[in-house]
């Protein structure tokens, strides 16, 4: 079962990924991924100065699709946790100007058609989600784009699981670690 964590910054992914791993006895991965090409990719994103906005919008698919060939499809069969994936790829996107119907279809082509199976995607108060940061010392990283920038991510994250037929647990990141944890095995081992 391929299922995807999705949520900004701060929002708590990676503790639960952390948490449920072992639980679940099962292939954890991330998004931007680490496949030849991906590294490749990311490299060209970083350094190159790519000018058109959907040349870069396809040099991220292309990374996703590779990841999907590379990581998920072969491990179908087991439990893939995901951290990271096509929904804050469409996200980030949409405040790019993109149609969201548009991106969904993208991603789809990306993935072979073959979406997660379930979705935990996380909501963080924008304090709350300040507060977290700083307290791993990220700050500069992220304030430099802003954190209403990022809400504004996490409202479209929202409207694309909306938009969605994916069975979706929507976590709310303000909840204990433990809390959270429960809820999240209820929800996976339905
Ligand atoms: P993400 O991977 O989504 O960026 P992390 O899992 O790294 O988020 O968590 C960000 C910070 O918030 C870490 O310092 C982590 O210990 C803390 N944290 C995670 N979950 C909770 C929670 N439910 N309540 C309070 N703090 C949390
Ligand atoms: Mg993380």
């Amino acid at each position: 079962m391929y299922i995807l964590f999705e949520g900004i910054d701060g929002c708590g992914k990676s503790t639960q990924i952390e948490l449920l791993k072992s639980h679940f006895n099962a292939v954890v991965t991330k998004e931007p991924g680490g496949t030849k090409l991906g590294v490749k990719l990311r490299e060209i994103l970083l350094h190159s100065d790519v000018k058109s906005k959907e040349a870069e919008l396809l040099l991220f698919l292309a990374d996703r699709a590779e990841h999907f060939k590379e990581v998920i499809e072969p491990n179908l069969d087991k439990y893939i946790l995901s951290d990271r994936g096509f929904i804050s790829g469409i996200a980030y996107a949409m405040s790019g100007g993109f149609d969201m119907n548009f991106l969904i279809e993208l991603n789809r082509f990306a993935l072979s058609g073959i979406m997660p199976q379930k979705v935990v995607l996380f909501t963080i108060t924008k304090e709350e989600a300040i507060k977290r940061v700083h307290t791993r010392g990220e700050l500069d990283k992220i304030e430099s784009r802003g954190f209403d920038y990022l809400m504004q991510i996490q409202d479209n994250m929202l409207k694309v699981v909306d938009h969605l037929e994916i069975e979706t647990l929507i976590v709310d990141a303000s909840k204990s670690i433990e809390e959270i944890n429960k809820e999240i095995i209820n929800f996976i081992g339905e």
